[in-house]
Order: C-alpha cells, then structure tokens, then sequence
C-alpha cells in the first residue's frame, strides 16, 4: 500500500521564510492583476490612496482595503469577476447561513487548485488510493461536495458521491462498500452515528477509520462523540465558499488546529471593531488574501470568523501557520438581553452535563424583553423518568448554563429524536425577534 504521508510535500513542508518569499511573490502579481481586472475593488484602493506600486510584498497588505460579505451581495453576480466570463467553468454559491446567498465563478485552474487543498486534507487524515471515500456532504451549489469529491480523485480514492440525506442509503453503502472515510457535516456525522448505533452496529463492525468533518462550528465534546460511536479519528476541515470552498485548511493527525493552505491563501488576524491587524497568538477576525486564484480573487475578505493563528512548530513537518478551530463567527453571536452567547458555549455546556447534540436555542420578544429557551433531547434512557425527576434535571442544566453564560434560559427537555436532524448544516437557533432577508 502505497502510503505517502502529504500530497504536496514541496509546499506542506516548505520553509517558512520560503513561504513567505513565494507569498510576496505572487500578492504583487494578484494586486496587478485585480486592479486591472476589477474596476470596483480598483475604486476601493483610489479611494484609500493605494495603487499596486505601493504592494511589493506581504509587508505591505495592511495597506489594501478590506472585501467584506456586503461588498460581495452589492456586486451579485458579476461584478466581481476578474477573468473573462467564458474562461470561468464552474459556480458554487455560499449556504446562506447569514443572509443572501454569494456566488462565486472559478476557472479551471482555480479548481484544480481548489482540489489540490482537498486531497492534502485526505492524506493528512490518512487517506491512499487504497481508501474508499464516503461523500456525504451535499452536492449542487454547496461546496462541500464538490470539493471533497475533486480531492478524492486527485487522491486516487474510489470516491462514493453520496451527497446528504437519505440516511438509510448511506448506511447501506457505506456497509456493502466498506467506505473507509467520511465526509460531511459534524451534525450529520453525529446523527450517522446514533443511527448506526440504534440499528445495532459497534465501533468495530464499522468499516470507517477516520472522518473529515466541517463547514459548521463543532466542540471537542462532539469531536469525541463521533470518535467513539464510529470508531475512527475525527478530522476537522475548514473553507467558506469566497476563499474557494473546503480545504482552506485541514487538520493534520496532531489534531492541534488546522493548517492553512499558505501557499495559496494568506491569513491575518485583525481587531472586527477596528480593523487593525493584530499579532500573532491574538483572538480576532480571520481576513484571507486569495494569494493565485484568478476568476474570483478575494484580497483581504473578511470571514468573520473568530479563532488565534499559531506558528508553532508541528510535529507532523508541515510548517504551514495552523488556526484553531473557529468557535463561531461574530454574525453567529446572540445577544441576549444584552450579554453574548455563543451557541458553541451552550454545546459544550450540554455535552458536559451528559445530553445529546441535539438541541435548539429559541429567541423571541414578550413586552420587550428577550426571552431564551433552549430545548435539549433527553437522551433515551432517561425518558420515562419521573417529571419529578425531569424537572430538578431541567433546573440543574439551567444553573449550569447560567454560570458559563452569566444569563440562564428555561431548559425544556424533551422526548428523543424530537428535535429535527439536519443534514447538512446544523440550524441551532431560531431567533423570531428579527425577520431575515
Ligand atoms: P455561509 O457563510 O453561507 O455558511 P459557506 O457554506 O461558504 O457559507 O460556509 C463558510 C462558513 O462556514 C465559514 O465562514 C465558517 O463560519 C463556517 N465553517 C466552515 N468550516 C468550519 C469549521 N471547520 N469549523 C467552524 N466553522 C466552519
Ligand atoms: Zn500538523
């Protein structure tokens, strides 16, 4: 068996000043090549006084305007393209999780580029040619899918474009076909699990040895959870559909965060209030610099996710910077008469006390003041106990809730699999104090 441990070692393991060099290098091409291409992110840089001679490497990209997510809705559907329209081949679209789907167009080359991130995330969770790989993210406009289905390829894997839902079906092929990796969303991971594990299987009877799981916060709590029910190792892949899709970055078998595709993707981390770049190690917004890609080249976008970038040496031998796991995204923040919450605290605070996942956080307005539910299954042994029983379970879960969020909610807990199963990204909160678009 052939088992190589990166898929590009000449960039995975590249020095890191060489890195930095060959980031230079190609941000003063893109700069040129935006400015050339995009009249509105041209205005954007007159307007701040920057042309492309002021660019001459990494140095210098505090000094380019930001992309935010409103400038991407403004500009649906074309006004952002930087290449002819008929050399573009492909377009995938965001979720929408946060409002107004955003279109982006690739050529072939950002594909192939885009694939070659998904394959590095394979092969650092140990995938060879000799893996079958399980699909199970949603295909169509949603990158999921198709990132993970091009980097299987490129890995050689036999590639089982299974898409979301239909549970039963995936059960049945992932048994029959003896699929060795997963891909897709933690929620649906979690759900495969409980129902493999209702139909009777062990950790042992399934065929999976490791999963790559993203595109939706997920705690360390639910990392062992699906570790343990499918009986495999948990990776965690990172990406939002601006930067290209899946694959912006991915972990490696240390688990200690996910390495970022450096070679293509430039990271900082700015202050979400001010703007201002902060160093290294600090908490802030994550900002990406699409560094080659040609149709649809972000500088400087705004992800709006929140985590710490670290350059500590990892024992795998890639030297790209790693991220830590983005633990929700500023526009995921509640605020709940007028404290912050973010549902990740809530998860773990649930798996902690021994419930399930599976849980729905509701928000409303009566006469003016916030009201906070949050409804958790109660996990199937515990159902037929006494209400008595139920409600000192409720009231325990609210003081624990309330000492991490500093607010308490009224905790209904309810009958098993009663709260709807997502599969794909999990909805956790249904806020009725605000209409969205
Ligand atoms: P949308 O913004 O509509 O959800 P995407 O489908 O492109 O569009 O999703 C990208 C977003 O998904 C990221 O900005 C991030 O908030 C979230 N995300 C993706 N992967 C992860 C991950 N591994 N952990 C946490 N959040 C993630
Ligand atoms: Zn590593």
């Amino acid at each position: 068996m052939e088992n190589k441990k990166y898929y590009q070692p000449e960039f995975e393991t590249m020095p890191v000043e060489e890195i930095k060099k060959l980031q230079s290098e190609k941000l003063v091409k893109q700069v040129k090549h935006v400015w050339d291409n995009v009249p509105y992110y041209r205005a954007k840089m007159e307007a701040k006084g920057v042309t492309p001679d002021d660019i001459k490497g990494i140095e210098d990209l505090h000094k380019l305007p930001f992309i935010e997510k409103s400038d991407l809705r403004d500009n649906y559907p074309y006004g952002m393209l930087a290449k002819p329209l008929e050399d573009c081949v492909r377009i995938q679209s965001t979720s929408g999780t946060t409002g107004k789907r955003v279109i982006a167009y690739y050529t072939q080359q950002d594909i192939d580029l885009w694939e070659d991130c998904c394959a590095r995330a394979l092969v650092a969770a140990g995938a060879d040619k000799s893996d079958v790989v399980q699909v199970s993210y949603g295909y169509g406009l949603f990158t999921g899918g198709p990132g993970l289905n091009g980097g299987s390829h490129k890995v050689g894997c036999l590639t089982l474009p299974m898409s979301s839902g239909n549970t039963e079906r995936q059960i049945q092929f992932m048994t029959d076909l003896k699929a060795t990796v997963l891909c897709c969303t933690p929620s649906y991971a979690a759900y495969l699990g409980e129902s493999l594990k209702e139909m009777g299987y062990t950790p042992d009877t399934i065929p999976l040895k490791a999963g790559i799981f993203g595109a939706e916060p997920w705690t360390a709590e639910i990392r062992k959870n699906i570790e343990e029910t499918l009986g495999i190792k948990a990776y965690d892949i990172y990406g939002l559909t601006e930067i290209s899709g899946p694959g912006v970055s991915f972990e490696c078998e240390e688990q200690g965060g996910m390495h970022i595709n450096e070679d293509h993707f430039l990271a900082e981390i700015i202050n979400p209030e001010t703007g201002e770049v902060l160093p290294e190690g600090t908490k802030g917004e994550l900002v990406f610099t699409c560094l080659d890609k040609e149709a649809f080249p972000m500088l400087r976008y705004r992800t709006r996710d929140i985590c710490v970038l670290s350059r500590e040496k990892c024992s795998c031998g890639r030297t790209f910077i790693r991220m830590a796991k983005p633990m929700g995204r500023s526009d995921d923040m509640m605020i709940i008469r007028g404290v912050n919450v973010f549902p990740s605290q809530i998860e773990a605070v649930l798996l902690k006390e021994g419930f399930s996942p599976n849980y729905q956080i509701e928000l409303s307005r009566v006469n003016n003041s916030d009201t906070f539910d949050v409804y958790v299954e109660l996990p199937p042994e515990q159902f037929d106990d006494s209400v008595k029983t139920i409600a000192a379970k409720e009231k325990s879960l609210r003081d624990a809730l309330r000492s991490m969020l500093g607010i308490g909610p009224a905790v209904h807990l309810v009958a098993p699999k009663t709260i709807a199963r997502s599969e794909g990204k999990a909805v956790r909160i249904v806020d009725k104090r605000k209409l969205h678009d």
